[in-house]
């Protein structure tokens, strides 16, 4: 390790000691201490398990809502709420074939429903506040004055919550975990999963883990393992120059590492052939330009000449007012706000009219167009800029903050919208810059992951999993839920089961493995090899894809690792945890070519395309396909759309929850 040594010394701030062993033991270990992370520490621990947990960064801010929340999902349990789990089944049912949001596996749905306000409750319980308390909105359309609760988008059905303090979510939870004595490693970066016998397949009993600092070795030895590294991005498109709040909208710390070590390990995975397109990272920040979806929801919008783009109902009825932007339209229950397509019309919320585009090409609407807050009912602009923009992820302090420094004034400035192709505007949600065709991404918190079931246990015993990691993820509110779920499984398990003996081959295979980049001495950078992998990615898998060119594509996956793969040098404990991302982006793609190509058929909301296969979503491709390795060979499986519903469960969801939540 010596040598190693001395290159590590270039410039860097921390004592290096590569190679060098620490051992941990706990009854439920953690990976990953984002949002879902956390939550499932902190459940674990109050069953009286020994807890550890693990972040590459620190669990204070880690995490894609390390940054912010501003809006609480499916609150169905709150006193206001007018919406029951009936209601939410009903709308889940109107959605087959929805693969790919918070709403597409019954498991985690009926999770969030069921367990979203106490979550939020929880939040409450460690001095988040959510509520109204300081009275700055009273008379305001969306506040209930007696319990203060501030509701978003629908403030009839009251299902959506907005959170205050939504920024300093994280440091909350921090505090949490240490007065429940959870043994927290900051910065260490899991690499591999650990199993029985070191076999492939088997029970899961600890894990592995690098020091982003010292570049020390970690083992990390556990009855339970909880997967909670959120999902892999990065995957299509790499730039060297663009950094900060740009470089991916996720923290960019989630790679994919939860993905490829439990594929390593021969968990089984689905949804892995879906993606969506991508700006790259060439995107204004999020919410800094001005919109009317999500964060920014109802924001008026005007033309560059001041002309008011008209909002419409799911019937393509004019809206005359604001308020009723925020209300269901005749007829339904509850509505969906931004609905992506598809989004049955008893659900549907409303939209900006959505023949915009060919208005602009006739000239009817002048771009630039603007998010005209003063507007806004004074109760409506504070809320989007200052409780929503105040409290979203990445938005505390690059827009809210510098812009109000900079002078903008919501109650006089209207903030511009990004100046796009007609037919790229946005007809509802926000102005969203895409890229090239061959630049994807993931899907936003929903996209693939591992197979569970209603222990919210993966396919290999001892393994759990939460969060954005779970196939068909989820959001803030749903990360929370699954990781208090998946705490009080792992510790259920744990508590019954003996601590395994690691098996040390496996080990010095893994230490083999992470240190080989810092032994070599001449080579290539980690920069060269993620832009060539993710060169891989757009030529040969990108929106359009046939067999022929995703077998090229994981041929050249295949020839990239083992030439550069074998070239690439680290000079000091940074480089050597970039590089490894390298090789865990260059799994997932891996992945997502295999279960490409599994998928005969194009799917509508995987936004799957093949070329060979172009009929989209006929009945008989209505199944998730799973993936999984084993001794180095693919193996495909399927499961129907409601696996949940089918033997060995039980016929009804209440059932399942309530034979399986562990309350
Ligand atoms: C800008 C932005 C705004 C958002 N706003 C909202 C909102 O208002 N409402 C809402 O419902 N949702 C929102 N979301 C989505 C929400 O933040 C995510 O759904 C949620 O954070 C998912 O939780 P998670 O624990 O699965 O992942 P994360 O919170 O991202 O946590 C994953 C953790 O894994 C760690 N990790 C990754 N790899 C490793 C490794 N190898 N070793 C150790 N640790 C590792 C990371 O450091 C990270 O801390 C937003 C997301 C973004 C990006």
């Amino acid at each position: 390790m010596n040598e190693a040594k001395l290159m590590a010394t270039e410039q860097w701030p921390y004592e290096v000691n590569y190679g060098k062993e620490n051992e941990i033991s706990a009854d439920v270990l953690v990976l990953g201490g984002g949002v879902a992370g956390c939550h499932a520490a902190i459940s674990a621990a109050k069953t009286g398990a020994k807890v550890a947990i693990v972040d590459k960064g620190p669990v204070i801010r880690s995490g894609s809502g390390g940054a912010g929340v501003d809006h609480w999902h499916c609150a169905l349990k709150n006193p206001c709420c007018t919406i029951t789990m009936d209601d939410m089944l009903d709308f889940f049912k109107a959605h087959p074939g929805n693969f790919t949001s918070e709403y597409g596996n019954g498991i985690t749905f009926t999770i969030l429903c069921q367990e979203s306000y106490e979550a939020l409750l929880d939040m409450e319980g460690m001095g988040i506040k959510f509520r109204d308390e300081e009275d700055e909105f009273v008379g305001a359309d969306f506040r209930d004055d007696k319990t203060k609760i501030m509701f978003a988008y629908d403030y009839e059905s009251k299902i959506t919550i907005r959170v205050r303090q939504g920024a300093v979510i994280k440091p909350a939870l921090h505090k949490e975990l240490k007065r429940l004595g959870v043994a927290i490693y900051d910065r260490i970066m899991v690499t591999s999963l650990l199993t029985k016998g070191g076999i492939q397949g088997e029970r899961v009993i600890g894990a592995t883990g690098l020091n982003t600092r010292t570049g020390e070795f970690y083992i990390f030895k556990a009855k339970a393992s909880i997967l909670a590294m959120a999902q892999p991005k990065g995957i299509w498109v790499f730039s060297t120059e663009l950094i900060g709040s740009n470089m991916s909208h996720d923290d960019p710390n989630c790679v994919g590492d939860g993905h490829a070590m439990a594929w390593h390990a021969g968990a089984a995975f689905t949804n892995m052939e879906g993606s969506m397109p991508s700006s790259g990272t060439f995107r204004y920040p999020a919410y800094g330009t001005g919109n009317s979806g999500n964060t920014w929801y109802a924001c008026t919008i005007v033309d560059a000449n001041g002309k008011e783009v008209p909002w419409v109902d799911k019937d393509g009825r004019v809206l005359k007012s604001v308020s009723e932007r925020y209300r269901p339209a005749k007829g339904q229950k509850f509505h969906i706000h931004n609905p992506p397509p598809g989004t049955p019309p008893e659900y549907a919320g409303p939209l900006l009219i959505p023949d915009l585009p060919e208005r602009i090409k006739k000239g009817e609407f002048v771009q630039p167009f603007y998010a005209d807050l003063p507007s806004m009912p004074e109760h409506e602009r504070r809320a989007i800029f200052g409780l929503m923009v105040g409290n979203e992820g990445k938005t505390r302090i690059p827009i809210y903050e510098v812009y109000t420094q900079a002078g903008f004034d919501p109650d006089k400035d209207l903030l511009q919208s990004n100046v796009l192709p007609p037919d790229r505007c946005g007809t509802g949600s926000p102005w969203n810059s895409i890229g090239p065709p061959q630049w994807r991404e993931t899907m936003f918190v929903s996209g693939g992951g591992v197979v569970f079931d209603w222990d919210l246990r993966t396919t290999l015993e001892g393994l759990y999993a939460a969060g954005n990691q779970l196939a068909c993820g989820g959001n803030h509110a749903g990360a929370a839920c699954t990781g208090r779920y998946a705490g009080r499984k792992a510790s259920e398990y744990a508590l019954e089961v003996e601590e395994q003996v690691i098996e040390r081959t496996q080990v010095d295979r893994e230490k083999d493995r992470i240190y080989a980049p810092v032994k070599r001495k001449n080579g290539i950078g980690w920069k060269e090899f993620q832009a060539g992998i993710c060169r891989i990615m757009q030529d040969y898998c990108g929106e359009y894809k046939d067999a022929e060119t995703l077998q090229m594509g994981m041929k050249w996956l295949n020839s990239i690792r083992e030439s550069e793969g074998e070239k690439v040098i680290a000079k000091n404990p940074h480089d050597l945890v970039r590089t490894l991302e390298c090789y865990t982006r260059l799994t997932v793609g891996k992945m997502i070519i295999n279960a490409s190509l599994a998928r005969k058929a194009s799917h509508r909301s995987l936004d799957f395309k093949r070329l060979d296969y172009p009929e989209t979503n006929p009945p008989e491709w209505e199944k998730f396909l799973t993936i999984r390795t084993d001794k180095g060979e693919c193996k495909v499986g399927e499961l129907p759309y409601n696996y949940w519903l089918l033997p060995p469960y039980a016929p009804t969801y209440k059932e399942n929850y309530e034979k399986h939540c562990g309350l």
